[in-house]
């Protein structure tokens, strides 16, 4: 946990129940907020989110020193609780920051912000707990969207992180309930939603991904969700950039977690000709063997990646590609990985986030057969990470020689070198540009910078000018 909290009054921890390192690591949190308060440091701590929405009961009965535990159905409880625990100041100047939830800024960078444009999911990846947790897929309504990013732009953030499950599946909601209207409070967090654990009339954990390629196309279905959205069978996504194109001036719009099969050639025709959506595309793949991706409950097979992949370098050259992959996943056969191997290897993803299987409980491949010893998961990891470092080297050393836009996170330090990132870089998942000699840089702002070197992560420049 970070000094940040020093002399707070209410320690809130979010917490995370995704995969075992992360409820490991928001225990851990929480267990330092707890030894401030004992420390007499801050006066009350609070659990919210994932984890808590999934083990509530168990969490309270093991951390009895916490005072609220909040799921995320509950979030709409956090002021209320607080007020009637007499633990806010001045409630009136911080209640309304807090109950409608608007972002927070991070004090070091406040000019990157998430927007996050949907809760839940309506896939059941056979590895994940998140659609347990959250529900199922709801989409924020465009104009909410909007108003949250004219705000944070008129605080000064000058790139937006656009995030969801599944960022693709945007507006696809709308097409199965209709797009909601004047309703839109109802789809902040904090209120419980179909699919959620211990929301009423929960079903469990949606199955659909299976219908993903055979999303709603009749015509009536589109014209329920509204004209003036153009929303179509592939949802509403490329009205929503449009939107965010035309009434902030938001000069980078970053995409995460675009499903493969969920880029249509719409959304790419968008983004190639939009430079403000920056040529850079977080895609999960999860895995490359078709074997492995039906046993994950993937739309998605290899030739579907290839296509995507193809599609989007094709009209889009400059294109800085992310995936995400799963080693060991139960079953996997040593062809099975060599075919993950040989297709990183053939599509050169620019950057490539790893992890190792690990079992979720409540998920359909915490019972399949065929568990990958651990050691052999390590084996894969460092195999793949091997593979993975010489592509990344390869694809930064072509940007060397280049001038390119940088957006500068942090002030020079004593030996005058500024910490910034071009359009390939995404902040604290890629790596840095280090600017040398950029005495005059200022965190927030755009310089151009010619690139002198690079490794696998980081690059190196020098500013030549004003962006
Ligand atoms: S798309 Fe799959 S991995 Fe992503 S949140 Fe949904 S179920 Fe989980």
């Amino acid at each position: 946990m970070s000094g940040g909290v020093e002399g707070a009054d209410v320690v809130v921890v979010n917490t995370c129940g995704f995969i075992e390192m992360a409820k490991e690591e928001s225990i851990e949190a929480i267990l330092e907020a707890v030894r401030l308060k004992e420390e007499g440091r801050t006066r009350a701590v609070v659990a919210m989110g994932c984890l808590v929405q999934r083990y509530g009961e168990e969490l309270a009965a093991e951390l009895p020193e916490v005072d609220l535990f909040l799921g995320l159905a509950e979030a709409d409880r956090l002021v209320p609780e607080l007020r009637a625990r007499g633990l806010l100041d001045s409630p009136a100047a911080f209640v309304p920051t807090m109950e409608r939830p608007l972002r927070v800024l991070s004090t070091a960078t406040p000019h990157t912000s998430f927007l996050k444009i949907s809760e839940g999911c309506d896939h059941g990846c056979a590895f994940c707990a998140i659609p347990l947790m959250r529900g199922k897929h709801r989409s924020t309504p465009i104009e909410a969207l909007v108003r949250e990013a004219r705000e944070l732009e008129a605080a000064g953030v000058v790139e937006l992180n656009l995030v969801s499950q599944d960022t693709t599946w945007y507006g696809r909601d709308w097409l199965r309930t209709g797009i909601p209207a004047g309703s839109e409070e109802a789809y902040f967090m904090g209120r419980p939603f179909a699919g959620m654990a211990g929301a009423v009339g929960a079903p469990g954990l949606a199955r659909v991904a299976d219908r993903a390629e055979a999303a709603p196309t009749r015509a009536e279905s589109v014209g329920r969700a509204g004209a003036s959205l153009e929303p179509s069978r592939h949802g509403a996504l490329p009205a929503l950039l449009r939107a965010l194109l035309d009434r902030t001036e938001i000069p980078w719009l970053r995409l995460f977690y675009m499903y493969p099969s969920g880029i249509h050639r719409g959304l790419v025709e968008l983004i190639a000709a939009e430079a403000r959506i920056l040529s850079y595309l977080d895609m999960p793949i999860q895995h490359g063997a078709d074997a492995v991706l039906k046993r994950m409950r993937r739309p998605e097979r290899q030739a579907t990646i290839r296509q995507r992949v193809r599609w989007l370098r094709e009209a889009i050259p400059e294109l800085v590609l992310r995936t995400t992959v799963i080693v060991g996943f139960p079953g996997e056969t040593d062809e099975d990985f060599e075919a993950l191997l040989e297709l990183l290897e053939e599509l050169r993803f620019d950057r490539v986030g790893a992890f190792a299987y690990s079992v979720e409980e409540g998920t359909p491949a915490a019972t399949m057969p065929d568990r990958v010893p651990d050691p052999v998961k390590r084996e894969r990891m460092e195999r793949l990470l091997d593979v993975q470092r010489a592509v990344a080297l390869e694809r930064n050393e072509a940007w060397v020689g280049r001038e390119v836009d940088v957006l500068v996170d942090r002030a020079a330090d004593e030996d005058g070198v500024a910490v910034g990132r071009t359009v390939g870089q995404a902040h604290e998942v890629d790596g840095v540009v280090y600017l040398e000699g950029a005495a005059e840089a200022r965190p927030g702002r755009f310089v151009r910078a010619r690139i002198g070197g690079a490794e696998e992560d980081d690059l190196t420049g020098v500013i030549v000018g004003d962006a």
